[in-house]
Parts: C-alpha cells; sequence; structure tokens
C-alpha cells in the first residue's frame, strides 16, 4: 500500500484527536507530506475517526491531483496542500474545531500569549484569518496569508489549523494550543490576564529549540 507507515499514523493519530475532545463527529482532518514523493497522505472526508483505516486516507499530490484511494479526500485538501506548499519544513497538518479555540476564532480574535507554551507556535500571538466557506481555495488562501512565519493559525467561525515538522508536533501543537486558548477564556472570565510581551516570547522560542530530549522537528 503506497505511503502506508503515513496512512497507519492517520488513522492513529485521528483516533487521538477524537478520544481526546480536540474534535466532535467528523469535523478536524489530518495529513502527512513527504516531500521526497510529492505526495500527501490526507484523512478521508466525513468520515468518523474510529471507523476510518488505513486504506480509507488518500494519497494526493499538492496540485490537487489523487494519486492513490477509494475515498473522496477531506474537503481541506486545498488548506493542506497551501501549508505545505508555503512552508518547506512542514511536514504535518492538524486541523480542529476544538471548542476554545473556536470560541476565539468565532469571536474573529487571535490568541494571546497568556501562557508561554504558546510559543510552540513560533510566534508571540496566534492571529486568526478572516472567514472563508469551508473546503474552498479561498480559506486555503487566507489561512496561508495569515499564517505567516508561524505554525498556526485559527480560522474565523471555524476552528484552528496547525503545522508541525512531524505529525507528533502539528498534533501536540494542536492540543496546547487548546489549553492555551482555555486558559485564555478563564483567565478572561474572572479578570485580565498579564499578556507576556514580545521580547519575552521571543527568548521562549529560542529555548524551545533545544527544549527536551529530541529535536523538535523530527521528534
Ligand atoms: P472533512 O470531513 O471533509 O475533512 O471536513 C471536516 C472539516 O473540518 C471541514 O472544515
Ligand atoms: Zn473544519
Amino acid at each position: 500500500m503506497l505511503l502506508e507507515n503515513e496512512r497507519n499514523l492517520i488513522v492513529e493519530y485521528g483516533k487521538m484527536m477524537s478520544a481526546s475532545g480536540l474534535t466532535s463527529g467528523t469535523s478536524g482532518n489530518i495529513s502527512i507530506y513527504v516531500p521526497e514523493k510529492g505526495m500527501m497522505a490526507i484523512s478521508p472526508s466525513g468520515i468518523g475517526y474510529f471507523d476510518t483505516k488505513p486504506e480509507d486516507v488518500v494519497i494526493m499530490d499538492l496540485d490537487s491531483n489523487i494519486i492513490d484511494g477509494i475515498r473522496k479526500p477531506s474537503s481541506e485538501w486545498a488548506l493542506h496542500s497551501e501549508m505545505y506548499k508555503r512552508k518547506p519544513d512542514c511536514r504535518s497538518v492538524v486541523h480542529t474545531h476544538s471548542m476554545y479555540c473556536t470560541v476565539f476564532a468565532s469571536l474573529n480574535q487571535p490568541l494571546s500569549a497568556v501562557h508561554y507554551v504558546l510559543a510552540d507556535a513560533g510566534v508571540a500571538s496566534v492571529p486568526c484569518a478572516p472567514y472563508r466557506t469551508f473546503g474552498t481555495v479561498e480559506l486555503a488562501q487566507v489561512a496561508g496569508e495569515y499564517i505567516g512565519e508561524g505554525n498556526a493559525v485559527l480560522l474565523a467561525n471555524h476552528g484552528m489549523l496547525a503545522c508541525g515538522g512531524s505529525i507528533k508536533s502539528a498534533y501536540g501543537l494542536a492540543n496546547g494550543l487548546e489549553y492555551c486558548a482555555e486558559l485564555e477564556y478563564r483567565t478572561r472570565a474572572i479578570g485580565k490576564p498579564v499578556v507576556l510581551d514580545d521580547e519575552e516570547m521571543a527568548n521562549i522560542i529560542e529555548r524551545f529549540k533545544t527544549y527536551g530530549q529530541v529535536s523538535r522537528t523530527e521528534g
């Protein structure tokens, strides 16, 4: 089976994403890009994560062509392709409708640095791209513009998207930003959170490059 390892990873992380409550029903989607082959493996459209099997995962190139697969690919294939085209180091994209990120996205507001772990996004604040209809090239375009040099973007009235050097890091970022969004929501509910300044966030971004046991792009 073409990109068998990547297909298995998409099934595994899809189940984790669903079980952890990061997304519900068939919302959200996951992909992994293999630049040597110019192909991405992407979750199928509208199939529950616990029903998805490796053969349901679709293999596409970045020009909208299906290379292999029996299913219709995620409606957000253009959104995923756009990230790989714009970001040379991106190897995986995780898109979710996780609750607290979507609260801020529905206010059309960015996520602020109320906690230092937001620096995992590579920026001091996670921007919110303006609303566009799901599954369109227009959504892919604004998401690409607003994500800029960072690794994550909110999608207005829709959800969030995280990029990573591996599926583990893209998923970890989606999870971490949901934590930050919940924290920001809770702190704003009872007061005015102290937001870390750009200089400290730049410091944290540097420190994260050597944090932990392995390279964050490979881990
Ligand atoms: P798919 O099931 O087509 O991946 O769509 C889910 C989604 O989140 C659309 O934005
Ligand atoms: Zn979506």
